[in-house]
């Protein structure tokens, strides 16, 4: 009886974080519809009196908040990727890695069962990357995520303010809701600049939309700076392709040893990596990443000429699954597969 009444303590404190995980996302909300309020109503409406002024004022205004609102949309609700199951392990195989106590043994096991798969990237002691939680093998640049208790696909972090997961599935409308998010500042801090400056010189009479207007610049500023930050830190980490949790605070290690720059493919590339082939959707919230893969296998710096090669091996491991190895994969600092 005590036992069932401490599961449903558990329980209910893991009902109370679910909850509370979404106060964030919530004070964003109604931070974005105050201010939303505040320039089309109190600013727009209310005080300024040019008619052609208000309607470009508030046609600029909402294409500005749509993007910012859909970028915004896209990173909460956008669920994270998990493994596929052909990485998670059997049972069988479980039992066997659990028995063994010497590890080196248990590396031969955890090699063996990941022969299959296109994994290049390993532990500080060279064996292959295994998630104890989610019993999986780690596909390259998979972590695990303590918040959301799965391995998350290319995961870059876990944010509080998305109350979600940022990675592969979802890692560029985080980037262009970084983006519009700026923009959207920007462009109330300079449109409301001058309305700011006509009431404080008393020019504008004192009234509600006094106030509204000098917190919606304050507010503007504060968000502003803050978000650049960040935004700098992220197009650092685009152009070097790398993600905050798996190559930024410490390097993927491949069977060559350690390179932050594993994954760099060039700036282009690496554009291509985040945003998609298609120049023209970069800069739309739409999912663009399948032509480039499924989140599992990511192409290497070092592959070279070998890479085509590799990519072809992921198809027809993708199709049917079987993965009948061609022999003569085999490429400096590249990992030969072993054929059964
Ligand atoms: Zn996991
Ligand atoms: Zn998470």
């Amino acid at each position: 009886p005590s036992c069932s009444w401490k599961m449903a303590l558990s329980r209910g404190l893991r009902c109370c974080q679910r909850v509370l995980s979404w106060v964030p996302v919530i004070v964003i909300a109604m931070v974005v519809l105050w201010s939303y309020y505040a320039y089309v109503f109190e600013l727009c409406l209310f005080t300024l009196t040019n008619a052609a002024e208000k309607v470009v004022y508030l046609i600029a205004f909402h294409v500005t908040f749509v993007l910012f609102v859909w970028t915004y949309g896209k990173s909460i609700f956008t669920r994270p990727l998990n493994p596929h199951k052909k990485y998670s392990i059997s049972y069988r195989d479980k039992k066997r890695y659990d028995n063994e106590e010497r590890p080196e043994a248990q590396k031969h096991i955890l090699a063996e069962m990941a022969k299959n798969l296109p994994v290049y990237t390993r532990t500080a002691s060279k064996a292959v990357r295994f998630c104890d939680r989610c019993q999986l093998i780690k596909p390259d640049r998979c972590h695990h995520c303590s918040v959301c208790d799965v391995c998350v696909l290319k995961m870059d972090h876990h944010c509080p303010w998305v109350n979600n997961c940022v990675g592969f599935s979802n890692y560029k409308y985080f980037l262009l809701f970084l983006t519009y998010s700026l923009f959207y500042c920007l462009y109330i801090a300079a449109t409301v600049f001058q309305y700011f400056i006509k009431f404080w010189t008393g020019e504008l009479p004192n009234s509600r939309a006094k106030f509204h207007v000098l917190f919606l610049l304050f507010v503007a500023f504060m968000f502003f700076v803050s978000l650049l930050f960040l935004f700098g830190y992220h197009c650092w980490l685009v152009s070097k392709n790398r993600s905050t949790l798996a190559e930024a605070f410490s390097a993927p290690i491949f069977q060559h040893g350690p390179d932050k720059n594993g994954f760099n493919l060039g700036f282009f590339e690496n554009m291509k990596q985040v945003f998609g082939e298609d120049k023209k959707y970069w800069l739309l919230p739409v999912f663009t990443s399948p032509s480039l893969g499924d989140g599992h296998f990511y192409p290497m710096k070092s592959v070279g000429e070998s890479r085509n090669l590799l990519l072809a091996n992921e198809e027809q491991w993708g199709e049917d699954g079987s993965d009948e190895d061609s022999p003569g994969t085999s490429n400096k600092g590249l990992p030969v597969r072993r054929n059964t």
